[in-house]
């Protein structure tokens, strides 16, 4: 059954005029989570939805709009910070509040007046971590990524006989995951290196800090230890979804990682989105799933009619490239390259009952990483180990700046997350795509230095 309704219309307008910019980032129908204080306060958090280039602040939206008894409730915790628990709340009582927020920003609302008062424009905001994120997973469905890396560790067995059987994942570190943005900054990591043909290995500055992009699920409600989730409960568990990039040291990770898989190389830094985008705003860009017909069809457990019908999500991703020598140069970023989330090898449904699947209990907030979404073409890695071939071919910048094939000068890595447009089969196919923002989840962080 589909759940388009006239939220996803792409001709809504909102009263917040840069919210109906033909590229506004944040349109009406997005509506997207985030925690926030104002910049330079010392204020406690809030949870605020992005309106154009504003914030609703939904401590003082409770308060000051008009809302139902029930709304209300589901406005109290996030009045407070407490994002977690909106997450657990049922899909339908999330998608209450989507209803609720999107009349109450709509063009001619009554809440006009008392809304506006509400507003922060976003470069006043300091965004924070969106939620409490007890556990985080990272996947590995980017079949073009374990492809392409398989190569370089292993040139005649790239792909190992599980991929196509089991969706691959490690546990990842919490503790160490920051929002993304101007301002924010991951320390260069010191670790084992191996340099090549030594003997033994040297601890020193990481020389090969790569990114990973990567999307974030955010787990819904969750489930009690021991008791699974079965493909077709796994929506009503999906929160939503941010941009994730999953920092990785490639000198300390090809040492290392062997035989038990990512640790230090991975756990110093790991930067998401300011903003969770509902799976409800998702909803237009679901697109039929399925495996080649040449290749192993999932086991039951990771099947369903659904999954096969819409299970997945057609969202183009990029990176974006600016160094601190352009930066000074006063040049833009550079598209380092796009790719798709339909190419992912396990959907998000599927990701999330195979976590489940033995019993291991998911909570409200939990994260799941998906692995590094490169597309299919060279040029189409999500990574600077694929783009470089493993630091073996050189990099060249548009801007006729030196190549650099590992950037070894501070940079920012920017990935905008178009969200394409309004699919035939929304039944909104003659309508304008409105819904395409560039940077509805912004994910630019700079790199540090030694
Ligand atoms: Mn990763």
């Amino acid at each position: 059954m589909s759940l388009l309704d006239h939220t996803h219309n792409p001709d809504a307008l909102s009263f917040v005029a840069t919210a109906n910019l033909a590229e506004a980032d944040f349109p009406l129908q997005n509506l997207p989570y985030g925690l926030f204080r104002r910049a330079g306060s010392n204020e406690s958090a809030r949870v605020g939805i992005a309106i154009g280039d504003q914030i609703l602040d939904l401590r003082l939206a409770a308060s000051a709009g008009r809302w139902s008894s029930a709304v209300q409730v589901l406005l109290q915790p996030l009045a407070d910070g407490d994002l977690n628990s909106f997450m657990a709340q049922t899909a339908a009582k999330r998608r209450l509040l989507r209803h609720a927020l999107f009349d109450a920003l709509a063009e001619g609302s009554k809440q006009q007046p008392a809304l506006t008062a509400c507003l922060l424009p976003q470069a006043q905001a300091q965004m924070a971590v969106p939620c409490r994120i007890g556990d985080y997973t990272d996947f590995y469905t980017g079949i073009h990524h374990a492809t392409t890396v398989g190569k370089l560790f292993r040139p005649d067995n790239p792909l190992l006989p599980n991929y196509k059987w089991v969706p691959i994942g490690y546990h990842g570190r919490s503790s160490s995951i920051g929002v993304g943005g101007l301002g924010s900054t991951v320390r260069r990591p010191l670790g084992q290196l191996m340099p090549p043909g030594a003997e033994a290995p040297v601890r020193a500055a990481c020389k090969r800090l790569d990114h990973e992009l990567e999307l974030g699920l955010f787990v819904a409600g969750g489930n009690p230890l021991g008791e699974p989730i079965p493909m077709t409960e796994a929506d009503e568990q999906m929160f939503g979804v941010t941009l994730l990039n999953d920092w990785s040291a490639r000198d300390m990770q090809g040492w290392e990682y062997q035989p038990l898989g990512p640790f230090l190389a991975k756990n110093f830094a790991t930067t998401i989105s300011p903003w969770i985008v509902s799976m409800d705003a998702l909803e237009p860009f679901r697109i039929a799933f399925a495996h080649p017909a040449s290749d192993p069809q999932p086991l039951p457990y990771l099947d369903s009619d659904k999954n096969r019908s819409e299970g997945g999500y057609e969202i183009e991703l990029e990176v974006w490239l600016q160094t601190e020598t352009m930066r000074a140069a006063g040049e833009p970023a550079t598209r380092l390259m796009r790719s798709n989330f339909k190419h992912a090898y396990w959907t998000l449904a599927q990701m999330l009952t195979h976590h489940a699947s033995n019993g291991c209990n998911l909570q409200p907030g939990d994260l799941l990483g998906t692995g590094t979404q490169s597309g299919p073409e060279a040029i189409e890695g999500g990574s600077m180990l694929e783009l470089s071939m493993g630091g073996k071919q050189s990099l060249s910048l548009p801007t006729a700046r030196p190549a650099a094939s590992w950037p070894t000068a501070t940079a920012s890595a920017c990935m905008p997350m178009p969200l394409g447009k309004a699919p035939a089969a929304s039944g909104l196919a003659n309508a304008r795509p409105r819904w395409s923002p560039r940077r509805c989840c912004n994910n630019v962080v700079k790199w540090g230095g030694f």
